[in-house]
């Protein structure tokens, strides 16, 4: 995906600075609503609408979108306002119809992305379109059903891309909706860089109090932009009444957000940066020679498990490795995400090693 257009040949130059903002309802619902909205929030400076029609739900017999009758809607919005208009699309079908009514942009929601089929059909209806395509993180965290979602467009000859982190599933209880799980967005701008990459932190979020926090940790990762649910009465709202923000509060949020630089042009800055990431390099070079260290070990251990008849996984030994470990990480100040993270994968790899060694029966 070579030749990715950059955001510079579809947004407004006006709209260029970070960070690029597109907000607007969940859902349309009625065409006062609609008007309401983008007036309000183009008095505000936004200038890149959002309101879906076609609504993905969960459980049937929910708010499940106006339908078409909303596209008529946008189109006067954007007359009133000349804002861009953005909506959603899950099938041809809906594209067909949107381009009918001259949308601006299209996206593709986490429950399409996570479909081949689905993202291929919309790729043929787009093939010879001229629209940037915006297509969200499927639900489960799995990098290759996204980066195969832009394969199909881009092979389709959509070269206006970006993505939308949006978070994603989990069954874990965390205070956010869907899980950010940052590192899947990193990887992605590392293997694209040329991919432009919005973050949604109404539906990371779930609830309207915690999108400053979620906004401000994209943009020190230096993403694109925002796109952002916004309602003029969030709490009436038919979709996603918890996470959505007045015009006037997301414009408070926005204004809080700190921007910080991308590069470093100080040349002593840039010295003292240098001296530290050399530093953490030799770090991590030194933590990969300790878990080789260990791994050596793991195979010792195994082997004397192997010729005592021992199984390769004790429960009790386990645990108490494991709070042993989460006590001394505590005591360094280090989280309890991060230890058990690390020390569940390294505990992982010396079972399977373990497992393989027992296998062995014939050496
Ligand atoms: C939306 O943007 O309103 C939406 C349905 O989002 P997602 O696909 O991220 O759930
Ligand atoms: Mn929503």
């Amino acid at each position: 995906m070579n030749n990715i257009e950059p955001l510079t040949s579809w947004i407004n130059q006006a709209d260029l600075q970070k960070p690029i903002v597109i907000a607007g309802p969940c859902s349309a619902e009625t065409p006062q609503q609609v008007m309401q909205t983008a007036v309000e929030l183009k008095s505000r400076g936004i200038n890149i609408f959002r309101a879906g029609i076609w609504k993905p739900r969960t459980r049937p017999n929910c708010f499940e979108g106006v339908g078409k009758k909303g596209l008529q809607w946008l189109q006067d919005a954007k007359k009133a306002t000349s804002m861009m208009m953005a909506t959603e699309v899950a099938n041809a079908k809906h594209v067909e119809l949107a381009l009918e009514a001259n949308i601006d942009i299209l996206w593709i929601g986490a429950r399409t992305s996570v479909n081949p089929f689905a993202i291929q059909e919309i790729a043929d209806a787009l093939r010879n379109v001229d629209i940037p395509i915006m297509v969200k993180n499927p639900i489960n965290p799995d990098l290759s059903l996204w980066i195969g979602a832009f394969e199909r467009l881009y092979n389709s000859g959509v070269k206006k891309l970006a993505a939308i982190h949006r978070g994603f599933s989990t069954y874990k209880k965390i205070k956010y909706r869907n899980e950010p799980q940052w590192q899947i967005a990193i990887e992605l701008k590392r293997q694209f860089p040329n991919l432009p990459i919005f973050c949604d932190p109404s539906h990371i979020c779930g609830n309207r109090h915690l999108i400053e926090e979620v906004a401000q940790t994209s943009m020190d990762l230096n993403y694109h932009g925002l796109i952002v649910e916004s309602h003029i009465n969030p709490h009436e709202a038919w979709s996603d009444a918890k996470q959505q923000l007045t015009p006037n509060d997301l414009v408070k949020m926005l204004n809080n957000l700190v921007i910080r630089k991308a590069e470093v042009e100080n040349e002593e800055l840039l010295n003292r940066l240098s001296y530290l990431r050399t530093t953490i390099d030799h770090i991590d070079n030194q933590i990969l020679d300790l878990i080789e260290e260990r791994m050596e070990v793991v195979n010792e251990i195994g082997k004397y498990k192997k010729v005592n008849n021992i199984a390769v996984f004790q429960n009790q030994r386990w645990n108490s490795m494991l709070n042993r470990i989460r006590k001394n990480g505590k005591l360094k100040g280090l989280s309890e995400e991060l230890v058990s993270t690390i020390f569940k994968a390294i505990h992982l790899e010396a079972i399977n090693r373990q497992t393989k060694i027992m296998k062995k029966h014939l050496d």
